[in-house]
Parts: structure tokens; sequence; C-alpha cells
């Protein structure tokens, strides 16, 4: 499936999910809708240490385990309140803490000036907002160099901070985008993302083959040719 057009430019920026569209909360999570490109975050998210959230965390997920009707003191169950909340914290929602973000250092590069970069297939695992289960799939970046450039490990670490948060694909898509076009310091950046929903393929509609395409183009990349040039990289065909 090509991206011919943009989907995210539809995304609402209201912060009030109970609205929009006249939508309940339940059929906008259904809908797999993102409320605005900020993640939706509390002033005070932060204000708990790592270590006391996962003491919380791992205290109310034996409760939930405990409500399912669980035997918390059965060997294999024991230690799993524990793991979730380490893994919560530190690992799949650790892009949700500032002090996460990958710091890009720009070097200049002349012999690459406006030439295009494409980084492709860059594998990413997320989580759906609405359900709590992964995303996962590769995103495909591109840009034209101002005369500087990035290490391209770093876009890679950049995909995978905003990866590590509850997300819906389309902020995922625009939040890349934003924080490649701050470090890179030019407009002339292109992301799409192919990714796979386990609650469309594992539960819900349970379709097992589709996957879901957004693509967000800014600057030199809203040009056809530009355009067509850097979807001809990541899919492998010949530019239009
Ligand atoms: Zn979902």
């Amino acid at each position: 499936m090509k991206p011919n057009e943009t989907s995210s430019s539809t995304l609402s920026t209201e912060r009030n999910g109970y609205s929009r569209n006249g939508q309940s909360p339940q059929e906008l999570g259904d809908d797999h809708i993102s409320t605005g490109d900020e993640t939706p975050l509390r002033e005070d998210a932060f204000d708990m240490d790592d270590e006391t959230k996962m003491e919380l965390i791992e205290k109310h997920f034996a409760q939930i385990m405990h409500i399912l009707g669980l035997d918390l003191d059965d060997d294999s169950l024991r230690g799993t309140p524990r793991r979730v909340a380490k893994m919560y914290v530190q690992e799949i929602f650790s892009g949700l803490h500032p002090d996460n973000k990958p710091h890009a250092t720009l070097f200049e590069n002349q012999y690459r000036y406006n030439e295009m970069l494409v980084e492709k297939d860059i594998t990413f695992y997320s989580n759906c907002e609405h359900h709590f289960v992964p995303i996962f799939g590769r995103a495909h970046v591109g840009y034209i160099s101002n005369g500087k450039v990035i290490g391209l490990s770093k876009i890679n670490r950049i995909v995978q901070y905003f990866a590590k948060r509850p997300q819906v694909q389309e902020r995922l898509t625009v939040q890349i985008i934003n924080e490649l076009k701050r470090v890179l310091q030019t407009e002339d950046v292109a992301v799409v993302i192919d990714a796979k929903h386990m609650c469309v393929s594992s539960r819900g509609i349970q379709d097992d083959t589709s996957t879901t395409v957004t693509a967000k183009y800014s600057g030199k990349f809203q040009e056809e040719a530009t355009k067509s040039e850097f979807l001809s990289h990541i899919y492998n065909t010949q530019p239009k």
C-alpha cells in the first residue's frame, strides 16, 4: 500500500476526547483516533520517582490479577506484578520520561548538502493507548540535509523513544517528524509508518492480515517529485 496523502493532516488538536465528532470515549478508542499531537500527560507526571511508580504499579497489577481470580501464591505468578511494573516503567513506557529522550548531535557534512537521506525498515514496538496491547511495525524516515546530519543510530533512537509510550499511530508519526525537524533544523523531513495493531488482529475485528500506514510529509517532501523519490526508495520501485 502506498500512502499518497497524509492522513495526519486531519488530526485534531483538541484535547477533550469526549465530544470529537460526537463520539464517546469508547467509540474513539475503537476507531483508534487520537485527540492531539502531544501525549496526554499530566503536569505532575514525573513528580513521583520511578521506584515509587514501580511499587504502586506492582501493587495495583497484583489486584487486577487477584480480581481475575488468579492465585498469586502460585510460583509461576508470584513475580508477575513486579515484572510487569518494571517492564512498564523501565522498558515499554520509558519514552514517557523526558530524561530518556535521545540527545542528537549535529555534524557538519557539506558532502551530503541538499541530498536525500533515507533510513528505512526501522523496526519498532509500541503499545496502543486504547487497549494497552502491542503495535509493531516499521518506520521509514527521509530528510534532505541543510548541511548538517545526525548519526544514523540517532534516527533509530528517536523512533524508539516515541514508540515506547502508550500510542496512537498517527501521533507516533507526528511526534517523530516534529522531533526530526527540530533536531535537523530543517522542514524537509518525511516519515512513513507501516504497522500491525494487536488490538485489531487478536481481538475485536480479528483481522490478522491488515496493516495500517500513516505518512507525514513536510517541506520539499510535499512536492510530488521528492515524495515520489522517497517512496521509490522505501518501496524499491522506480520514481514516477
Ligand atoms: Zn487499540
